[in-house]
């Protein structure tokens, strides 16, 4: 298969970045891939794993003569990731981002980078409740979408180019434009996650359940909650910092039906809470239809 880019740097190196990685080795996607992340660590770590082709020391140095740069750290990291890339970026390169929040990194992102560059933020909808360098794997990305989110002005051959070698990383893609991006996720995955953190604190506040049943007897939804406010904390925090009106626009709107619902559970009104979960699985049916979920008992993962 051919290239799609001859060099692809990856700036951070965790869950996304590392799933790319063997994502591109898997496909024979990209002549050479380099890598940096911030800590000592990490590099040490992906060295000993063969987690990209050359580790470097520095973000300048891991991005020099690449012709695709994907900015892989948190939402709130990517203004200085940016600023250290900028000056060592290579003419014509394209620049690509992860992140979960599309205006707010555009913002960050896009004011640092030198004429000659082609910026191209995108999303992959992938991925678990685990972070870091050791946490990725080739198939995250497969079946699921990856949204391409073009800036004014984004060169259509550097779009079409990254559309591709998503689609080659194994995701389906379509382009969506930024604000519309964070309404969308606010819904699907913003507002989720921080009602199941709620969630999961309620529970951990409540004394007079105690720890091992909360534990033990987890199966039924709780469990669920669980897997996803064990998603990394810092991701997070920068999520909800950086779609900030998106976000609170739908809590808002979250409230107003629990208060609906709490009142319907208190007047006894057992024809509008049925009609409720009726119109909810439905939305469930459409999403196994859709193939983004499989309606396996224990939603398709493993035990463990
Ligand atoms: P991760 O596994 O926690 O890895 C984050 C990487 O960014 C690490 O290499 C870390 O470096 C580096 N980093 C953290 N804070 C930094 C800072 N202040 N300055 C510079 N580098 C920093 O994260 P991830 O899950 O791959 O997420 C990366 C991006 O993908 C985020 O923007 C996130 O919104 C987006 N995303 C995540 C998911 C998901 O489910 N996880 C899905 C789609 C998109 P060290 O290891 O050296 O600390």
């Amino acid at each position: 298969m051919s290239h799609s880019y001859d060099r692809v740097a990856l700036i951070g190196l965790g869950l996304i970045a590392s799933s790319m990685f063997w994502a591109m080795k898997r496909a024979g996607l990209a002549g050479e891939v380099t890598g940096y992340a911030r800590s000592q660590e990490t590099r040490d770590t992906a060295r000993e794993i063969g987690l990209c082709d050359v580790v470097y020391d520095t973000a300048a140095e891991a991005v020099a003569g690449a012709d695709l740069v994907v900015l892989c750290v948190p939402v709130g990291a990517m203004d200085s990731a940016a600023r250290e890339i900028a000056p060592a970026l290579k003419q014509g390169a394209t620049v690509s981002d992860v992140g979960s929040v599309k205006r707010a990194v555009i913002n960050a992102v896009a004011p640092h980078l030198p004429d000659g560059v082609h910026f191209v933020p995108a999303h992959p909808l992938a991925g678990t409740e685990h972070s870091g360098p050791r946490s990725g794997f080739a198939e995250l990305f497969d079946e699921r979408w990856c949204l391409i989110v073009p800036v004014e002005g984004s060169d259509e051959t550097a779009i079409a180019t990254l559309e591709r070698f998503w689609q080659k990383l194994g995701s389906k893609t379509d382009r969506m434009a930024p604000d519309h991006h964070d309404r969308v996720l606010a819904v699907t995955s913003h507002a989720p996650h921080l009602i199941a953190y709620t969630m999961v604190g309620v529970a951990d506040d409540l004394s007079r359940v105690t720890d091992s049943e909360v534990i033990n007897y987890s199966a039924a939804g709780f469990r669920d909650f669980t897997r996803i406010a064990a998603s990394d904390p810092t991701m997070w925090r920068d999520v909800f910092l950086n779609n900030k009106d998106a976000t609170l626009e739908i809590l808002g709107r979250f409230t107003e039906e629990l208060f609906a619902l709490q009142r319907a559970i208190r007047k006894g009104d057992g024809d509008l809470l049925h009609d409720y979960f009726t119109r909810t699985r439905a939305i469930r049916r459409d999403i196994i239809d859709a193939g983004q979920d499989t309606d396996a008992p224990n939603f398709g993962r493993s035990k463990t």
